[in-house]
Formats: C-alpha cells, structure tokens, sequence
C-alpha cells in the first residue's frame, strides 16, 4: 500500500483500500507536506491546519496545540477519555484486555486532545469500536476546524442592554450584535465568519479569543454600542452595568396580571405590573374582567394593545420592568373623575417583584404613596419566588458540513444523510449537539456540558472544536468509512496517550440508547 503520510501525531499510516483501488482507477501518491526547501534542520513542519508551523525542537506550534518533541510532530494534550458513571477505575476495568469489544464499553473517546484531519482527507484521528448491546458501532473522533461558527448567548434579563443589530464589542472590536429579545431573556450572537474573517486582522484574532475564552467558561467582558456594559461566563449570572442580575421575570406584564389576578383579589382596587414590552392592567384586562373587577379609571400612557395591555409606556432601560423609569407614577397619564374615587388601592410592580410600591388616592384623585398591606406584600413576594436565577447560557454553533466529513468517509454527503436519518450520533466533546434541519451539519451545543478546555484555536483564525460521530459499524463501511483505521478501545487505553476524566452527569452516555441523534 501507498504510505501517505503521517497524521497529526506524527503517526505513519497507510492509504486505505478504497473503491476506485478496486475498480482499477489511477491513485493519488499523495505525501506527507513536504518539509519547505529552505526550512532549517532540526525543524518540523506541522500540517493540521493551513498555518503550516515550521517547529524547532523542543517548542511549540503558534497555537500551542502541536509541539516538536525530539524531531516528532506531538499533539500536546493528550486525548480525553470519558468515563461511564460509575467507572471508578479504567486501568482495573480493562486489565487483561486482550483488545476484543467489550459489550459496555467503559469509556468513550472523545474529540478534546484527538487531533485534526486537515487538509481534510486523512482520516480522522481516531476512529474507535465499541460494542452495545451486542452490535458494534464506532466512533469517529476528531478536533473540528471550525471557520464558520459562533456563540449564542442567552441573557436572562429585563434590563435593556442594546437596541437589536447593535455593535457588540471585546476589546474595543466588533465581535458580534444584539439580536432577538425572547421570553425573559435577550440573545447575543458572538462570533461567526464575518468577524473572523471579513474584517482587519486584529478584528479577527480579538474574536477568536473572545470566543475560545467563552466556550471554555471563562468571564469575558462586553460593551454593546449605545448600551450597556457586560461581564458573560457560561451558566453564571450576568453582570450588567458592573451589578449582578439575580433575576429572571416571570413572565410578561400582561402574564403577570393573569397568573396572579386571584390571588390580589379583594386586596387591591388597581394593579400596574410595569413592563418594557407589555405593561399590565388589572382591572382592564381579560383576568381582572373574568373575576369581575370594576374599572379603576386609570389612563396609562403607552400604546393600548388589547385591553389591559399596553406597549411603549417609557423607554427601554435599566429601571422598572426593563423601562427608563425610577418613579412608576411617571406611565400613568391620569384618572377619570367619573370613575376613580378617592381611597383607591393601588399597586405598582415590576415583572421580577424587584419593584413594588403601593399607593391610595387621594381627595384630588393624587396616588400617595402608602404602607403595602401585608396580603399584598405576600404576592409581591411570590412574583419574585417565581422568578428563576438569572444566568448566561452559552451556546456553540459549528458549521461539521464541509470538509470535516471526509475525514469520516470518502463520500462526505453519506455522513449528512446518515446523520438526518438519525443513524449517526454527533457529539460534542460527549455533549448531545442537536443538528439542525436543513443541509450541512450543523450542531448547537451546551458549552457547560462540555469538558474543560474543550475549545482551542488557531491562528487563520479559527475555531478548534471537538466532535464525534456514533455509528453502527455496517453503516460506517456502508458510507465509504475508513475502516481499516478502526481500532479498539483497548488499542487507544494501552497505544495512546490519554487522560480519563468523568463524563458530565448530566449528559446521557454517548455510547447508551435514547434520544438524540438515533442509534445506538
Ligand atoms: S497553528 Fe496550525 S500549523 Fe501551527 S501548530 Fe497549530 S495546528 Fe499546527
């Protein structure tokens, strides 16, 4: 057989038996990348990804991801093992392995430490069978160069932190914008191909660090363009403006008004709950009508939606219910002489309970404020029981569909397919990845669930990602794998350096049955 090269770790291999060697077709001689001419002795070139280092003994590569150790390409981490809950000890588990499939494999390899595939048609790095329930499936292994991804970040906030498309900020470069505000939280999306690569150099070398730093946990700092000023890290409270949120809301103003309507009854006259998108009324909305409550007479500013539910009552800000506002009497406009009347009880809060205040009107129909009954403080209360700790959740989007594939198989559209007819697993350093619909392969994963230091980069710039693909074996011959790379899980534990660290509890076993992605 041809020998074509060595993979990233320096490893001779062999070319595989493919189909064009069977039916007869001219094979490429394909080589390792030849040193350069003028490279100086004693040097290496690394070719795992298109920067190409030439490495001198005993230093690393310019991502510090591939060393020259004693003249041999070394992958500096070694490869992470995942142990199964309640594997206590991979060395007794395996001892005496003679290297065959065990039934429940006690480990799974995965993509953190593996390696890369560029220039895309070495196979993967380690591509691994296991057995379960007596059918074997394997496991390709690799660390994604990822040019085309991104992170999600789901603020769990009221505060207006940007108006949506603005500028977000790292270090003073773009690095992403403001997008949609969803149910109690506002998205960010960090990252991506046009800050990588279609702005200056340090626009895309910040980027990257920015978002190697927040795909590893780490608390990064942002400041969104005519807005506010942030501190993220992965499933940790958001900083905002230099103050901790504690908060998620409970719902909107006019969900506020319908979940706790009962509960204020024969409490109140009137209740505002203040919001920067749909403010509540009691009395006029449907909840405060079903319970048969009498107009209040109370005129809020805003733009009236439906009835009891108001849009624009002030400004987006950092105040009440994510408005501009300290002094909630500033949204309501009046009272109708010929409905309110004197004495009337009045609460004003926010959709976190954060703020609340209480108010009786006076003989000139003037809300003064008052002490808030106890009654009424107890709901008050209960909204910021309902609301969930406010939290920073990170998402990572890769874009698997392109060149990764072959390192899977010679006939990269087969993995797409096998993945949407749920026939193949992808994971994520061991995480769940869910794959959206729709051509290419593209995965969103938990950061959180993925081991640390899963993320790394490199200088073109780009993102290195960890990824796996479970697949019945026939299948992966089937799809054009590369089969005659397929090794043991003993074969790694006793051939490879590695490390074992638990899988994260809250992950199922990648290697198990269930949901997500089809079999196994
Ligand atoms: S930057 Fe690229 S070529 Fe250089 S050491 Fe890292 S992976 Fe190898």
């Amino acid at each position: 057989m041809t020998k074509i090269g060595s993979n990233a770790i320096g490893e001779q291999f062999d070319a595989p038996t493919s189909s064009a060697d069977v039916d007869g077709s001219p094979q490429p001689v394909v080589v390792a990348a030849r040193a350069p001419e003028r490279m100086a002795a004693g040097k290496i070139q690394c070719d795992a990804c298109p920067v190409l280092c030439q490495i001198s003994p005993g230093r690393l590569g310019a991502c510090d991801r591939y060393g020259n150790v004693d003249g041999v390409l070394t992958r500096t981490d070694s490869v992470l093992l995942l142990a199964k809950p309640g594997v206590e000890a991979i060395a007794s588990t395996v001892h005496g392995w003679d290297g065959a499939l065990l039934n429940d494999a006690p480990v799974f390899v995965s993509g953190v430490g593996s390696g890369t595939t560029y220039p895309d048609y070495k196979p993967a790095p380690f591509i691994v069978s296991s057995r379960v329930d007596d059918v074997d499936f394997v496991t390709v292994v690799t660390e994604g160069i990822f040019s085309y991804c991104s992170f999600k970040v789901k603020i769990d906030t009221d505060r207006y932190l940007g108006a949506e498309q603005s500028t977000v900020r790292h270090r003073g470069e773009a690095v992403g914008h403001v997008t949609t505000i969803e149910y109690g939280s506002q998205f960010l999306s960090l990252g991506g191909v046009h800050h990588l690569t279609g702005g200056s150099k340090k626009e895309g070398r910040v980027t990257c660090d920015l978002m190697m730093a927040l795909g590893n946990g780490e608390a990064v700092e942002l400041d969104i363009e005519g807005g506010a000023q942030l501190a993220v890290q992965a499933g940790r409270p958001p900083r905002i403006n230099g103050v901790e949120e504690q908060r998620m809301r409970v719902g909107c103003g006019s969900a506020t008004i319908g979940i706790f309507a009962k509960q204020w009854y024969g409490h109140v006259d009137e209740v505002v709950v203040v919001d920067d998108h749909i403010t509540g009324v009691l009395t006029e909305h449907q909840a405060g009508r079903c319970l048969d409550l009498p107009p209040s007479g109370i005129r809020v500013r805003g733009r009236k939606s439906t009835p009891g539910r108001y849009f624009q009552v002030a400004n987006p800000g950092t105040g009440w219910g994510g408005t501009d506002i300290d002094d909630p009497l500033t949204i309501i406009e009046g009272w109708d002489p010929e409905v309110a009347k004197p004495g009337l009880r009045l609460l004003m809060v926010s959709t976190t309970g954060e703020h609340a205040e209480w108010f009786e009107l006076d003989e000139a129909l003037h809300p003064v404020r008052a002490s808030m009954p106890a009654p009424v403080r107890k709901v008050v209360e209960r909204i910021g029981e309902n609301c969930e700790p406010a939290l920073a959740t990170v998402l990572f989007v890769g874009g698997a569909g392109g060149s990764l594939r072959a390192g899977v198989t010679d006939n990269p559209v087969l993995l797409t397919r096998s993945i949407k007819d749920l026939l193949t697993r992808v994971t994520c350093g061991g995480a769940p990845a869910y794959v959206w619909p729709g051509g290419g392969i593209t995965v969103m994963v938990d950061v959180t669930r993925m081991p640390a230091g899963s993320f790394g980069s490199v200088p073109t710039p780009a993102i290195v990602a960890p990824i796996e693909f479970t697949m019945p074996r026939e299948f992966y011959a089937a799809l054009g794998g590369h089969v005659d790379r397929i090794r043991t899980i003993a074969d790694i534990l006793e051939g490879e350096r590695h490390r074992v660290a638990p899988i994260d509890a809250r992950n199922p076993w990648p290697l198990g049955g269930g949901e997500g992605g089809g079999s196994p």
